[in-house]
């Protein structure tokens, strides 16, 4: 790191480059090297491996957009799975939803919830609410076996390579589809069609082997490689566009700085180069 300048390296010559006012924690876990850094125009900056996870300012995208779509799809989302997803995001922005009443949140860092409670007040925000249940261990263990549970899983994880390579595979979505209801919905955050094409074909074409209905969404995180993120949303009945609930998307009334209804829908047009991957 250059002076105070944090860069993540996308290809052999390209990045993304974020001046650093502090480094507030910089830790070998068990799994991965994890920074937290304070900078100048993201805020808050969580990195796993040198790879940015989130930052205050513009985690709002990914964490609305990876929950707000399939909790407002399906009929009642109750009990719901979290698979990764340590900083406490995805989990805040499913516990607004007030049919919830249980979250399984399988994080195999605890490294990463502790730091995340100590320096991210506003996105670990409800990681102590008693319907969140923080288990410690690996996400492809703990769904093996599983039947007809859950409501909703959302695979919330890093990158298909070290830690987080077994939650990108056949055997792990097909675990998933038992532990779900009938009725159930998985989505995973589906990685960068810009520089990751082969990553965003293979998941694809993988979850359209263990799913009846997969579709797409996009989202654009301006920290993310090329900033222009996908989303699968995988499903035994659920249609995202017929099984949109508006009234009680009215009903809440939720001050969101992403997700709106329109958004709902118009993620889900994607551009060709896109369409292209995913045919
Ligand atoms: N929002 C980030 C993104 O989109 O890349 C990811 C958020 S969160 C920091 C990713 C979490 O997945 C990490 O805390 C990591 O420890 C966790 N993780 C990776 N592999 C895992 C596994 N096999 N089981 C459970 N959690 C895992």
């Amino acid at each position: 790191m250059q002076g105070m300048l944090f860069t993540e390296m996308h290809n052999d010559s390209s990045g993304i480059s974020v001046k650093i006012k502090e480094i507030l924690v910089s830790k070998k876990t068990k799994f991965q090297k994890l920074d937290i850094f304070d900078t100048e125009f993201y805020g808050k900056m969580l990195t796993l491996d040198d790879l940015v996870m989130t930052t205050e300012k513009d985690e709002f995208v990914y964490h609305e957009m990876l929950t707000h779509i399939a909790l407002f799809s399906h009929k009642l989302p109750e009990n719901i799975l979290i698979i990764g997803g340590g900083d406490g995001g995805t989990a805040r922005e499913i516990l607004k939803h007030k049919t919830i009443k249980n979250i399984d949140m399988v994080e195999i860092d605890e490294d990463v919830v502790i730091e995340s409670k100590k320096y991210l007040p506003t996105i670990a925000v409800e990681l102590d609410n008693p319907k969140l249940n923080i288990m410690i261990q690996d996400g492809v263990e703990f769904v093996k076996g599983k039947s007809n549970i859950y409501d909703i899983i959302f695979i919330d994880s890093t990158d298909p390579i070290s830690v987080g390579e077994g939650l990108f595979t056949t055997d792990f979505y097909k675990d998933c589809f038992n532990a779900l209801k009938s009725n159930g919905i998985l989505v995973n955050q589906s990685e960068t069609p810009f520089h990751k094409p082969q990553w965003v074909s293979a998941i694809n074409n993988k979850l359209k082997n263990v799913f009846p209905i997969v579709k797409v969404y996009k989202a654009e995180v301006p920290t993310y490689p090329s900033g222009i993120w996908l989303f699968e949303f995988c499903s035994k009945e659920t249609d995202p566009y017929s099984d949109f609930n508006f009234q009680r998307y009215k009903d809440y009334n939720f001050k969101l700085k992403y997700y709106n209804d329109e958004i709902h829908k118009g993620a889900f047009s994607l551009p060709n180069y896109v369409k292209e991957l995913l045919a």
